[in-house]
């Protein structure tokens, strides 16, 4: 790695003085989350009992939902003392936080952030957390980067979609700054067109980034157009990639182009970071100072239970820190395996899970074949949130687009709401014609999820 003054000046005083001008003490907790990584077993143990204690209490005492949840399963304020007990406290379904965000609001501490996430089902779910939740999720998240190699201060090309609701008056002056001060580049990856990935190979060769982070499948597209023009001329990257799966072959893909610096994490809008990847590439570590991550498999009664080592289940996620609105064991719509508790060669006492799955969206294409990523529809529907409920898009052999919309209203969806559909259609899918079909529900699969985009084989 060259020398990089300012890259250091940025990580050990600039950006730790701005984050204390913002209040912010995302450092002394980055320090101490370095230490507890290496924790014994029962530190940890102690540490997350504790917080959940604190959790169960105060959403019993002071949130609707849970009080009513708590008491129907036969649960007082005080009975869930460790982690084990978390057993018997109700999952949280998706549907059911989508409508009791309202209910698991606490009188305080205020709520610090707000925001929407469509997630895996595509419908909108409003997240509300407290500003210690989001300076352990800030700490947290940098601390799973930095295991890739990826530092505050660094200079890191981010290959993400569109924003997904454009940032206005001093949110943009703040975004900006944050983005100057950090050196981030952020490039729009949803349309994997050739002159776009050559743009993208472009800012690599100008920037000379640090690191790379962004959704899996665009960065294997990405590391093909590299290694099939033969366009590589930089050292190893290192690559933190997350929402998707890379499967073996873009794992290799990716290596070939920016080096065998590749590394996983799986995060969520409504959580952030809750697992990463170390040195020893196998399996992610849980960020268990923040968060619990529950793998539980359902019977064929409904019940559930944990996962046995080398199982896939459902992701539940316990958030210790929210007590804004707080998510005891919200289930992700996610998939991942169980793995046995075994010591990481790295040396980290933090357990493993993983790999995740489940979190595949396909890649459509346009008229011209260019990849088009699924997620696109995520962000397109995170701003039509007021308007419809849930959606799928379906693109057909024969690349015509089909897209199912429940409207908020039923039956009915707003001209301009139909009009900001086609015109996104058409811009990202480029050449695409477009049905839209107004349904009353989308049939589920056998699993009981709901598929938001399905491609099925091309004719050619
Ligand atoms: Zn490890």
């Amino acid at each position: 790695m060259p020398f990089d003054p300012y890259g250091l000046a940025l990580g050990k005083v600039l950006l730790p003085a701005w984050e204390r001008v913002r209040g912010r003490p995302t450092f002394e907790l980055l320090a101490s989350l370095r230490r507890t990584e290496r924790a014994s077993a029962d530190e940890l143990a102690a540490l997350r009992s504790g917080l959940l204690r604190r959790l169960v209490r105060h959403a019993f005492h002071h949130t609707h939902h849970y009080r009513d949840v708590l008491e129907a399963a036969g649960i007082g304020p005080d009975d869930v003392r460790s982690v084990d007990d978390l057993a018997r406290v109700p999952v949280l379904e998706r549907a059911t936080a989508q409508a009791t965000v309202d209910e698991r609001t606490a009188p305080w501490p205020p709520v610090a952030v707000t925001k929407t996430t469509s997630g895996s089902t595509g419908q909108p779910l409003v997240v509300r957390f407290s500003a210690e939740s989001r300076h352990w999720r800030d700490a947290t998240r940098w601390r799973g980067f930095g295991w890739g190699g990826y530092h505050m201060g660094h200079k890191a090309l981010h290959l993400w979609g569109v924003p997904a609701i454009e940032p206005t008056g001093f949110a943009r002056v703040k975004l900006a700054v944050d983005r100057k001060l950090r050196r981030d580049v952020y490039a729009n990856c949803m349309v994997r067109s050739k002159e776009n990935l050559r743009a993208m190979v472009d800012t690599i060769q100008r920037e000379r980034p640090q690191a790379i982070a962004g959704y899996a499948q665009a960065i294997a597209d990405l590391a093909r157009f590299v290694n099939a023009e033969g366009l590589r001329t930089w050292d190893t990257i290192p690559v933190i990639y997350g929402a998707e799966r890379l499967w073996p072959h873009d794992r290799s893909d990716v290596a070939q182009a920016f080096g065998p610096a590749v590394f996983e994490t799986y995060g969520c809008r409504e959580f952030m970071l809750m697992g990463a990847e170390c040195e020893a590439h196998d399996g992610l570590h849980e960020s268990v100072e923040n968060l619990i991550v529950e793998i539980l498999v359902r019977e064929d009664s409904g019940r559930l239970r944990p996962a046995r080592p080398g199982e896939q289940g459902e992701v539940a996620v316990t958030d210790l820190h929210n007590l804004a609105c707080p998510f005891i064991r919200y289930l992700t719509g996610d998939l991942a395996v169980a793995r046995p508790p075994a010591p990481c060669p790295c040396g980290r006492t933090l357990p493993r899970f993983g790999p995740v799955e489940g979190r595949v969206t396909d890649t459509m294409r346009d008229a011209d074949g260019n990849p088009v990523e699924g997620i696109l529809f995520n962000i397109l529907f995170l701003n039509m949130a007021k308007h419809t409920r849930q959606f799928q898009v379906v693109q057909r052999s024969d690349r015509r687009l089909v897209l199912r919309v429940v409207p908020t209203v039923p039956g009915y969806l707003p001209p301009d709401a139909e009009a900001l559909i086609r015109e996104f259609v058409a811009k990202h899918l480029r050449g695409i014609p477009l049905d839209i079909e107004v349904v009353r529900e989308i049939t589920l699969t056998r699993a009981g999820k709901l598929q938001r985009v399905i491609v099925e084989p091309a004719d050619n």
